[in-house]
């Protein structure tokens, strides 16, 4: 029986004794998140005599979370390996020149949002990797220079053996030796010419991320609208940490767009193309900069937060997917909605931002955007995501734009048509800008009561971009047992001092 730690940090991220994680199945994960836990398990295993200089760390995964963590812990004097799949560190970001990420911007409404930046004031420690909002594959960049400063101030300190990194190698499997006192790990063959020294640890930290984004739908048409789909056809969209086509629209002519989703994913895209702005932050900033609209914002926004705190505590301890939090999530949505109307009824806002917002879409080249996700609210998302949509939708119905701009609740994607070609899954980019057909099916949350009536009536779109969530399958990429999803509440800064 795994043994319980007194660390509440520990004991939360265990999986197996001397085995942790920090990704599978946690909630919230945005990048500073992982940042904050890849700091705080190294400095907890020193803390509880885990690991030491004599008592080797494996951190198995080389994103934000695990560079941060084999960093930590090898400042700290522990001899670490961290293994990373691919050849890259920070992959997933180094991939991706579309994506303009905001440290703060999941803090709205809190006053600190606005900075920008992590930590947000010179009074909080700093972390490794501080940054300031910039595109993924410039901010990846960053990283890898303080990346190698840190290893080279390690190197300096405590030799260059002691932080040992292995790109192209992959973490299969471990067991337990020793009676219990190591953990002893499978590689599988590399043709890196670097060899681990090393194959058993005092303890593994896995940071070997989220699982696999689901991008796919069936490809071509049901049966009852004469079907001729191929069995097995797969229509896939551009993933969300590719660098995507929806910042180039304009070479598309005038595209018709469809997002499906509600999670952050699919939201950060319908509200960064809606209005043409890099992000939902930049949307915020433009949508709300007149005086009367200012006046207004505090009163709009002090109710949002009480909203937000009390649904993230209701969630902490609802079953994901439950008709609790279904409940839960609506009466957010609701509250959202409610906030969005008082703020544009209150004096003179209505008169600012309605022109605003049309003469901002006026000058978007698309057809129309449609927004099309499962229920008649979003699941646990970022607050400023949330209440963007929820502005976008009545501006909408009060600007007149519903032929430019369609936001469809419990709604979900039954096939994607590609009309005179081929879907290809291993070119997602190859389908954009081409004719699609979308059938759609009426959706619900899981347990308030699926109708699947399906539309004969498809839609037409040009960009389909598909943001279902995340596919964890039943098996840890570490072969562990797998984790129970998990919500948690986390510091908005580096609690503590760290190195
Ligand atoms: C749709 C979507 C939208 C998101 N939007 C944002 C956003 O706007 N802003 C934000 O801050 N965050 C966002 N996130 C979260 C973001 O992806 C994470 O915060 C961050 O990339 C996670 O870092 P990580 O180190 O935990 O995992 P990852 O960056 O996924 O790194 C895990 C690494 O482990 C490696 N690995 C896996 N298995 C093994 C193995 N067996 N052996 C060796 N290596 C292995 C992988 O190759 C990978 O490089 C989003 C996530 C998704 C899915």
């Amino acid at each position: 029986m795994t043994p319980v730690l007194a660390d509440p940090f520990l004991a939360a991220h265990q999986l197996d004794p001397l085995v942790f994680d920090i990704c599978w199945g946690l909630a919230p994960v945005s990048i500073r998140d992982q940042m904050l836990r890849g700091s705080i398990i190294a400095q907890r295993l020193v803390k509880a005599r885990l690991i030491g200089p004599a008592e080797p760390l494996l951190v198995v995964g080389a994103g934000m979370a695990g560079v941060t963590a084999a960093l930590t812990a090898a400042a700290l004097k522990v001899p670490t390996h961290l293994v990373e799949s691919q050849k890259i560190l920070f992959a997933l970001q180094r991939q991706c020149a579309t994506r303009y990420l905001h440290p703060c911007q999941y803090d709205w409404p809190l006053p600190h949002w606005e900075s920008s930046s992590f930590p947000d004031s010179e009074d909080w420690p700093r972390l490794l990797f501080a940054y300031q909002a910039n595109y993924a594959s410039q901010l990846a960049k960053e990283w890898k220079t303080s990346y190698l400063q840190a290893c080279s101030a390690i190197s300096s300190i405590h030799g260059a053996a002691h932080l040992k990194v292995f790109t192209n190698l992959k973490v299969e499997n471990y067991t337990h030796v020793a009676s219990g006192q190591r953990v002893q790990v499978t590689f599988s063959h590399s043709d890196s010419p670097d060899k681990p020294t090393l194959n058993s640890f005092a303890a593994l930290v896995s940071a070997a991320g989220f699982g696999a984004e689901r991008v796919q739908a069936r490809s071509g048409r049901p049966h009852s609208a004469g079907g001729r789909s191929s069995p097995g056809a797969v229509f896939k969209s551009v993933g969300f940490w590719q660098t995507d086509t929806l910042s180039q629209l304009d070479e598309y002519g005038t595209p018709r767009i469809v997002i499906v989703g509600a999670g952050d994913g699919a939201l950060q895209d319908f509200l960064r193309v809606v209005g043409g702005q890099k992000s939902a932050a930049s949307l915020f900033s433009r949508l709300m900069e007149g005086p009367a609209t200012q006046t207004a914002r505090p009163i709009i926004e002090r109710a949002i937060q009480a909203a937000e705190d009390q649904a993230q505590r209701a969630a902490m301890w609802a079953e994901p997917n439950s008709t609790e939090d279904h409940s839960i999530q609506l009466r957010l949505h609701e509250t959202h909605r409610a906030q969005v109307n008082r703020l544009l009824d209150s004096p003179g806002v209505g008169d600012e931002i309605i022109p605003l917002f049309q003469a901002m879409i006026k000058k978007q080249c698309y057809q129309q955007i449609t927004l099309i996700y499962g229920c008649n609210h979003f699941p646990q998302t970022y607050a400023l995501n949330r209440f963007l949509v929820c502005l976008v939708e009545e501006l909408t119905k009060r600007a007149s734009l519903q032929k430019r701009i369609e936001i469809m609740p419990e709604t979900g994607i039954h096939y994607v048509d590609c009309i005179d070609h081929d879907p290809d899954p291993h070119n997602p980019k190859a389908c954009c800008g081409r004719p699609h057909e979308l059938y759609l099916e009426g959706r619900q949350c899981l347990k308030a009561g699926t109708s699947k009536t399906v539309s004969s009536t498809p839609i037409g779109a040009d960009l389909v971009v598909l943001r279902l969530g995340i596919e964890r399958g039943d098996e840890h990429p570490v072969k562990s047992r797998p984790r129970v999803p998990h919500r948690q509440m986390l510091p908005y800064m580096p609690p503590y001092p760290v190195i």
